[in-house]
């Protein structure tokens, strides 16, 4: 591995889907680029300490997937080829809403993804990305500082530590950080005597306990992914259950408001039983376990606002968990690191078009700001459901937001009846779609609808509806 300055070098940290999908798009522009990651990668889609969140559900929304796709060529074939499953959104997804205890239609549409383990989609990512010339990995080694020219106005390259004790430093014409939640890239700016960026913080004290099964074959299990959804105010428990490649499932637990699902089998199961819906309680009662129960809790929104710096080292950018971490139970972070990727894309195009081939001049600020539109729509979309819960800390709902809650419990609601409503929330869900697209008025009139005639019928649920997970029915007309 060489320091030379004048090679035309990329450097990433951390090579996680951030990193790995940052680094694709480096690979057009650079003869070389390097991702320094601190754990050594396992040989096959195996977990590794440094995502501890490889260990639960990681599903992958179908914006994020169309962009995976498109930056890898072939990715979900590949997927495919070991395992993973093409997923329709509308017609393999079992979803117990949270408003009138009511399971949402099931029909097959085009809103697809590829699901499988996080560990199977990082494994395949990164033997796609060795593909491309110029890409080269350093494992075990962590950065512990950015090296900068004399003035400290400019980034040049790290330091790393490889193994335990050995230093090295590396070079480079663009850092970027994709380090993830728990990135140092504060500490290293306050080092440089840099302001450290403003953070906004939305905590819904959420905690996951997660564990592997073999389920017996069901015909009766047509879904491959299942939701029982917390119901706030006041029932803030909720699982999942996700089909993964090796023909196990993967049962998540949710609990909201520092209601953590336990760690220990009796708790598990116990709390698996305490849902508003039993079915995975019946699902897992006489499964057997293969693996551990891993819990996390980590999970708060935190925003860093290197947008609003006013100053930032010249060619150092930061992206990905290291900006915008979300609560993961909206399933958004892969998809806001592959957009992240994306705008990193049209940035360099643009700074090449205005400024010349290796002029990266005003390019860290630019970015920053471009992201932190980006990543504002996943803010807001994870955010406001947080807000929902009175034990949610650092944020207040606005009065816009508060319509807005109200209205997708009336959108939910009529999913029940119109299965046209159904698909345009599974396209604001999946970010294909802005949250606006609710408002189009044939949506609009359908909630009507829906809500005048369930005033004037009063119509009870049907205690068979909640419990029985509904068949997949035809397309929609
Ligand atoms: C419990 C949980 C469940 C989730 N579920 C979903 C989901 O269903 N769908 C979804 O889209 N997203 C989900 N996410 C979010 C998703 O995992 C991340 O948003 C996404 O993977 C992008 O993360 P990242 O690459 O920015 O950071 P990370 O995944 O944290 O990767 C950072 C990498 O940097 C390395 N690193 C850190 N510091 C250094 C250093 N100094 N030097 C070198 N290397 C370093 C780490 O070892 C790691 O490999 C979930 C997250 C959690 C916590």
């Amino acid at each position: 591995m060489s320091g030379n300055c004048s090679e035309n070098r990329a450097i990433v940290i951390g090579g996680g889907i951030a990193g790995l999908l940052t680094a694709r798009v480096l690979a057009d522009r650079f003869e070389t680029v390097t991702i320094i990651e601190r754990d050594r990668y396992p040989e096959e889609s195996k977990s590794r300490s440094g995502v501890p969140q490889c260990h639960h559900v990681h599903s992958l929304l179908t914006k994020g997937h169309r962009i995976l796709e498109q930056l890898f060529p072939g990715l979900t074939a590949s997927l495919m080829e070991k395992g993973g499953f093409k997923f329709d959104w509308t017609a393999d997804f079992a979803w117990l809403l949270s408003v009138n205890d009511v399971w949402t239609p099931r029909f097959p549409s085009e809103i697809n993804t590829c699901i499988c383990s996080r560990n199977l989609l990082e494994f395949t990512i990164r033997k796609h990305l060795g593909n491309f010339s110029g890409v080269e990995f350093l494992e075990d080694a962590t950065v512990t500082e950015l090296l900068t020219n004399s003035d400290r106005t400019a980034v040049e390259g790290v330091a790393v530590r490889v193994g335990r004790d050995r230093q090295m430093e590396l070079s480079a014409q663009l850092v970027v950080d994709a380090s993830g939640r728990n990135s140092d890239a504060p500490k290293w700016l306050e080092t440089l005597g840099y302001e450290t960026p403003q953070e906004t913080k939305v905590n819904s004290f959420l905690g996951y306990s997660s564990r592997v099964y073999q389920l017996p074959e069901l015909k009766a299990r047509d879904w491959k992914l299942l939701y029982v959804m917390p119901s706030a105010p006041n029932k803030p428990r909720g699982g999942i259950i996700y089909a993964l490649e090796d023909n196990s499932w993967m049962v998540t637990l949710v609990g909201l408001g520092k209601d953590y699902p336990p760690t220990e089998e009796t708790g598990f199961l116990d709390f698996a039983r305490s849902l508003r819906n039993e079915v995975i309680y019946q699902t897992i009662a006489n499964a057997r376990p293969i693996s551990p129960i891993y819990p996390y809790r980590n999970s708060q929104n935190r925003l860093c606002h290197y947008e609003k710096l006013e100053r930032m080292p010249e060619k150092f950018l930061v992206l990905g968990d290291a900006v915008c971490s979300l609560n993961p139970v909206y399933g958004q972070g892969m998809t806001l690191a592959a957009s992240n990727a994306l705008t990193l894309a049209s940035c360099l195009e643009r700074q090449e078009q205005s400024r010349g081939k290796g002029n990266f001049e005003g390019l860290s600020r630019r970015f920053q700001k471009e992201i932190a539109k980006v990543d504002r729509v996943f803010w807001s979309l994870s955010t406001s459901d947080d807000l929902r819960w009175p034990t949610t800390v650092g944020a207040q709902p606005d009065p816009i937001t508060k319509l807005m809650q109200k209205y997708l419990d009336r959108v939910m609601k009529a999913t029940v009846e119109h299965k046209s409503v159904y698909k345009a929330l599974i396209e604001v869900m999946q970010m294909l779609k802005p949250p606006t697209s609710l408002f189009a008025p044939h949506i609009l009139l359908k909630v009507l609808q829906h809500e005048l005639k369930s005033t004037l019928t009063r119509k009870t649920i049907d205690d068979n509806f909640i419990h029985h997970v509904p068949k997949m029915g035809p397309t929609e007309p």
